[in-house]
């Protein structure tokens, strides 16, 4: 075999591979087994970052919250101070994919939350695309930003709600440029998500970040992505058979995921 040849094989191989990883969310566990209090390592960071660039989640005992931004994985502490985790550290729950940056729009200005949401979701209905799943990023300048985040608590079987209760803090940055990751799984996926959007943020200067609640974002961007293919991994560990996940309610993820705190 010519070097050439052995070239044009390695790239061949390459070329299928990155094929596979494109148009598809990889998620680990489900928010429902995480909800449930399923909090345990399922994959390392290291192997996370093999299957996106671009997503959320949280680690082991749901220690702090999770921001996976241009290939790094960055911790938000309790206090909302960021620093990149160490890649041996253990992912209970993520959803991450390779941002393609299909489409980019500009938004409207002085955007809060609610506003957002209801201008992305008009976004992707005009792409055919509520029934797809999304990840889209969003490069802006905040006038004030308000989210959480956590001490780590281990358990097993205690719900995240219950855990948020005892663990979560609120903070509140202003006056500063940020991207937020926003992760849409459609209404008919809600035993593995939670339906709509699910929204994180990291400071441009990678200071702060955390689980957003709420902002006034004075103007920015979104890259979106429309993704078709979603792959799961389930935990392998037999403690992951003692959760009825079938009962896991959708009202308490909504309130830990997307409603304003947890009280
Ligand atoms: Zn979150």
């Amino acid at each position: 075999m010519t070097k050439a040849s052995v070239f044009i094989g390695l790239f061949s191989l390459r070329f299928s591979m990155d094929m596979e990883l494109t148009n598809r969310m990889y998620q680990v566990s489900t928010l429902q087994a995480l909800a449930m209090g399923y909090t345990r390592s399922v994959i390392t960071v290291s192997e996370l970052l093999k299957h996106g660039d671009t997503g959320l989640g949280t680690f082991t005992d749901v220690n702090g919250e999770m921001i996976l931004l241009d290939g790094h994985c960055y911790q938000a502490d309790v206090n909302g101070s960021i620093s990149e985790i160490s890649e041996g550290t253990g992912v209970p729950f993520a959803a991450v994919a390779f941002q393609e940056r299909e489409r980019l729009v500009t938004l409207t200005n002085g955007l809060d939350i609610d506003g957002l949401k209801a201008e992305l979701n008009v976004r992707i209905e005009e792409k055919f695309g509520l029934n797809s799943l999304h990840m889209v990023r969003v490069d802006g300048y905040f006038e004030e930003i308000h989210a959480r985040s956590e001490v780590p608590y281990r358990s097993q079987h205690v719900t995240l709600k219950n855990i948020l209760e005892k663990t979560q803090k609120d903070f509140c940055f202003r006056e500063l440029p940020c991207t937020l990751v926003c992760v849409y799984f459609p209404d008919y996926m809600d035993t593995i998500n939670a339906p709509g959007w699910h929204i994180h943020f990291i400071s441009k200067d990678r200071t702060v970040g955390g689980h957003v609640f709420q902002f006034r974002m004075v103007h920015g961007e979104a890259l979106i992505d429309k993704i078709q293919n979603l792959e799961i991994q389930i935990p392998t560990e037999p403690a992951f058979d003692t959760y009825s996940l079938k009962n896991a309610s959708n009202d308490e993820i909504r309130q830990v995921e997307q409603g304003n705190r947890v009280s």
